[in-house]
């Protein structure tokens, strides 16, 4: 990729032409420019930063970037997938700053972070970041900045001091960690000084407008697409479900007032949309959105939605999105085990789901991708087959679809009701189970890698102590994808100076047990998630 990428970005928005004392920042993503283009989150903070004139900022792609201010003052990681921490160590290695935060010199700029990751369970990356943003970044930038502007000229301990009294901002380097053994478990964490909070509140934006594209561009990963979130969080609450959990409360914006102009103002320069959140169809006022589409000047945009709530997905919504272009529908349905649904806390039967198949064939679409997930708590080989038969039944209801089923194991989340619980050791051996049952019946099985899982729920229950392996893997897979042997090289090198990886990952952990995220408060209080804790095993 060239430069000439970015003069080939369509803008949403009037950059302005910074101050000359603007705050040079570098915003990052940590992977290429294909796959950070296409972030909502990523586009709509980098917007933010460019539209005010106190900051010049410049962005950075594994592959790409643009001209880079030589003495930055602030560089900014969005991050929302586990497995770029790889890139995070390459991008700070390759701009020459300091991996440790501790060890950053006065003339090194702050390095932040913010996004999915970082808000579930920062501590593996604790020492990597002088500061974190919690939750949603409309408000909590904006609040960032200005502090910053004012404690700028300040010693960096004195910065972080003031910049750690924000709501939202984290400063890692300002709690300390006690561990009842070098390999033991944690038994406090405490804010180092009085003026620091003891517990850091994710924050949640309130507001009508959720996040629209702001640059549309051929070389995003779905070519010239314009997203709008509909929706943010999920009010159905699976148990495992971050995506719900952490966001809470779900919010719906104004159709009238807020997601038509969104919709309305993309589609005068692309006819691509995409339609993103976490639950889309359960906007109160959904079918509004899909009769504003359905109007015959939009007759030649292409609708892609994010995953739909089986259960509404309809004849009619089937047939727009036909209308529109889009081949396919996916559906996030678990398991075909309703006993193990029950568990989960998913609303639905298979009955729903071989209507929803029937609707997809009946309304014109080509296939139908379905989603779910072994290795649930509670999961009996019993569930599994049950899993195969629903697919079977599937495919017999809408043999005219091509059907795909996504699979991944079950990892557990920090801030969800089964962050406690543990991976299945057996997950690898039931994707297989699951591959060789589907294959022949003509489903496409997709898999998720199980080993990916078990790095995902080291990060995911991982504290500070974590990011010695992660240094370590990453040093000995020089500077690549680690593989797992490079992990389990790491934690035999680590014996004793660490827990183990089992203790992460596979162990069930006590509800009461003090975890690597306490100090920082999610969208439910520790209580409500040990209540809905107790409502799934109950159903074992
Ligand atoms: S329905 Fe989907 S998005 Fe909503 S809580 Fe369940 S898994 Fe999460």
């Amino acid at each position: 990729m060239d430069s000439s990428v970015f003069r080939a970005e369509q803008l949403l928005f009037e950059p302005v032409s910074p101050d000359p004392e603007a705050i040079a920042t570098i915003y990052a993503f940590p992977n290429t420019y294909t796959v950070g283009i296409t972030s909502l989150g990523y586009q709509t903070i980098w917007a933010d930063l460019a539209k005010r004139k106190n900051i010049a900022v410049s962005r950075w792609f594994t592959d790409l970037s643009e001209t880079l201010p030589r003495q930055p003052e602030l560089l900014g990681f969005s991050f929302s997938w586990e497995l770029d921490f790889v890139n995070i160590l390459g991008a700070l290695t390759k701009l020459g700053i300091e991996i440790n935060s501790r060890d950053r010199a006065e003339s090194e700029p702050l390095v932040f972070g913010g996004g999915t990751v970082l808000t579930a369970n920062p501590e593996p990356f604790a020492n990597w970041f002088d500061l974190i943003l919690l939750g949603d970044g409309e408000e909590l930038i904006g609040n960032f900045l200005q502090v910053y502007a004012e404690v700028r000229d300040l010693p960096r301990k004195q910065k972080l001091l003031r910049l750690a009294q924000v709501p939202g901002i984290y400063v890692p380097s300002l709690y300390q960690v006690t561990y009842a053994a070098a390999d033991g478990e944690i038994q406090k964490i405490e804010a180092i000084a009085p003026e620091i909070p003891a517990h850091v509140t994710k924050q949640t934006y309130r507001g009508n407008n959720l996040s629209a594209s702001t640059v549309v561009t051929a070389n995003a990963a779905w070519e010239n697409i314009y997203m709008v979130e509909v929706v943010r969080s999920c009010p159905e609450m699976c148990r495992f479900c971050l995506a719900s959990y952490l966001t809470l409360p779900f919010r719906t914006p104004d159709a009238e007032t807020s997601l038509i102009p969104a919709i309305a103002k993309g589609l005068k320069v692309t006819s691509r949309l995409g339609l993103l959140g976490a639950s889309i169809t359960q906007h109160p006022e959904f079918d509004l959105l899909l009769d504003y589409i359905a109007q015959p000047e939009f007759a030649d945009v292409r609708l892609s939605l994010a995953s739909v709530r089986t259960n509404t997905l309809s004849l009619k919504l089937c047939q727009l999105l036909s209308d529109r272009d889009s081949r396919s529908v996916t559906i996030a349905v678990e398991s075909g085990s309703e006993r193990l649904r029950r568990i989960i806390n998913k609303k639905l039967e298979n009955s729903e789901i071989l209507q929803a198949a029937a609707n997809a064939q009946a309304g014109g679409l080509s296939a139908l991708k379905l989603y779910g997930m072994v290795g649930v708590p509670g999961e009996t080989d019993q569930d599994l087959e049950q899993t195969v038969s629903m697919l079977r039944e599937v495919k017999k209801t809408a043999p005219r679809l091509r059907l795909s089923f996504g699979c991944s194991t079950f990892v557990p989340k920090s801030h969800t009701p089964w962050q406690w619980m543990a991976v299945d050791k057996a997950g690898g051996d039931k994707l297989k189970f699951l591959q060789k049952q589907l294959a022949p019946k003509g489903i496409d099985f997709r898999p998720e890698s199980y080993k990916d899982s078990v790095v995902q729920a080291l990060i995911s229950r991982g504290d500070r102590r974590v990011e010695k392996v992660l240094r370590l893997a990453f040093e000995f897979s020089n500077g690549e994808v680690p593989s797992d042997g490079s992990y389990r090289r790491a934690f035999k090198q680590l014996r004793g100076e660490i827990p183990t990886l089992e203790s992460y990952v596979f162990e069930t952990w006590e509800s009461d047990r003090y975890l690597p995220w306490q100090h920082l408060q999610g969208a439910l209080p520790v209580d409500t998630l040990k209540k809905h804790l107790q409502t799934s095993l109950a159903d074992f």
